[in-house]
């Protein structure tokens, strides 16, 4: 059933790009931060400081020993106040190191560039930044960039789509710093031995692709791919496919197709690093929607809590019905404002009463309009079926895990059935079934 990517799936959105010409701003340093440790796929970090230590910007502060994991650095200079349990904005409870902020942000001692001349030396850098997937998966970045057939692999695509509405952040990224993004590239290029970089970048943000263009002239290994703009143009084996044609089978990985997929801060963030050796401790952030009275893109600290960001944003200028970290897609609704930046948020939206309403949901009328907008050739419509009967066999018959979230489905359905929230606990049904 689910064998081959359709080029045509997905569905036409409105882009509402309102802040690509917003250059990015620096936000003040906030009283506090709340640095949480699970800011990534994989085992969360156990603190390595305590209550009352002195911290300086970029000193680790949590550590996993695990495989899949990343380090926690420190976004601030000042002194833990708290190391407790938070409750994330996924609704996951998770260890987190508070801090309250001197403002003098002083460097850690152990900020130096890193001395990096083999394969083995660049991931060993790689893992140490703290880098995870800047997108919004946050899959540690070190592991992806070693898969075990690294010799079968020949492309480094590099995700500009930049697909969910609103969201200028990774625009923003290419506009301001395209040499970074370049130069992070060619490093990805040069220590893993990749034939090709492919960047992709969706065909409604012109002046992106004339800049990379323009740099890469006369480098016939680096590639800028136009891609047409149409959701999830973003996703992971939905580029790969719109930028090598290649088919990312069921169950395997991007580099099963000689492909690791990085994206456009991702590898920004790791020019710099290179250079200076500060681990990631900021994060470019959209900040925008009908009830923010001044949108922008934002560099903050990690961990600082979203109000800081509205209110650096002029505020509500009207009751906000629904606040989002991430986008209007695939981004997750808050009920706080007192939530933390993570490594992988790229957006806060906030929408007036009126854009926030849920539109009314009607019985299915059997259209397919969901199966033809999924870009996996799922069917969520007998998805939702089968969840409501509680039939487990079915689900796995009909491939709910392979479900990304992406929202097409919804997004095209007329009756407006809520089929993103079915699929997730669809999938936590299994779980709990397994
Ligand atoms: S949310 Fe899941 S089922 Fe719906 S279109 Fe996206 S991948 Fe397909
Ligand atoms: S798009 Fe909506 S109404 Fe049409 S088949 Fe799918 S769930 Fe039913």
């Amino acid at each position: 059933m689910v064998s081959k990517l359709k080029s045509l799936h997905g569905v036409k959105v409105k882009h509402f790009k309102n802040t690509e010409d917003c250059s990015t701003e620096i936000l003040p340093i906030p009283d506090r931060v709340v640095i949480s440790m699970s800011q990534h796929i994989g085992k969360p970090c156990d603190p390595t400081v305590k209550i009352t230590d002195l911290v300086k910007v970029g000193q680790v502060i949590g550590t996993s020993d695990a495989f899949i994991s990343a380090p926690i650095h420190s976004s601030v200079s000042g002194k833990v106040v708290a190391v407790d349990e938070i409750l994330m904005s996924n609704g996951q409870k998770t260890k987190a190191v508070t801090i309250e902020t001197d403002k003098l942000q002083e460097v850690d001692e152990s900020v130096v560039p890193p001395s990096v001349n083999s394969f083995e030396e660049f991931i060993q850098a790689v893992k140490a930044s703290g880098l995870v997937g800047l997108g919004g998966a946050g899959f540690p970045t070190y592991v992806k960039l070693s898969p075990k057939n690294l010799s079968e692999v020949d492309t480094l695509c590099i995700n500009a789509a930049e697909c969910e509405p609103y969201i200028t952040s990774d625009y923003r990224t290419i506009m301001e710093d395209a040499e970074d993004v370049l130069n992070g590239a060619r490093q990805v290029q040069k220590y893993l031995d990749l034939k090709k970089v492919i960047i992709g970048v969706e065909d409604n943000k012109p002046k992106a692709i004339a800049l990379l263009k323009e740099m890469t002239a006369g480098d016939a290994s680096i590639e800028v791919a136009s891609l047409p703009a149409k959701y999830p143009q973003g996703a992971e084996k939905v580029l790969i496919y719109h930028t090598t044609g290649r088919v990312v089978p069921e169950g395997k990985l991007p580099a099963d197709v000689g492909v690791i997929v990085m994206n456009v801060a991702s590898v920004a963030f790791l020019s710099k690093y290179l250079k200076t050796g500060m681990p990631l401790t900021t994060k470019r952030v959209t900040v925008d929607g009908s009830a923010i009275a001044e949108p922008k893109n934002l560099l903050v600290p990690i961990g600082t809590p979203i109000q800081n960001l509205i209110d650096f944003c002029g505020g509500f200028k009207t009751e906000p019905g629904k606040v989002l970290m991430g986008g209007p897609m695939m981004g997750i609704a808050v009920n706080r404002l007192d939530y933390p930046v993570l490594k992988n948020n790229n957006a806060i939206l906030a929408f007036d009463e009126k854009d926030s309403r849920e539109p009314e949901e009607t019985p299915c009328i059997r259209c397919g309009r969901c199966v033809n907008a999924c870009p996996f050739n799922l069917m969520p419509a007998s998805i939702e079926k089968a969840f409501k009967a509680g039939n487990v066999d079915a689900l796995r018959e009909l491939k709910v895990n392979l479900c990304m979230e992406c929202g097409c489905c919804a997004f095209a359905c007329p009756a407006k059935r809520r089929l993103v929230m079915t699929n997730r606990l669809a999938k936590k049904m299994l779980t709990q079934k397994k």
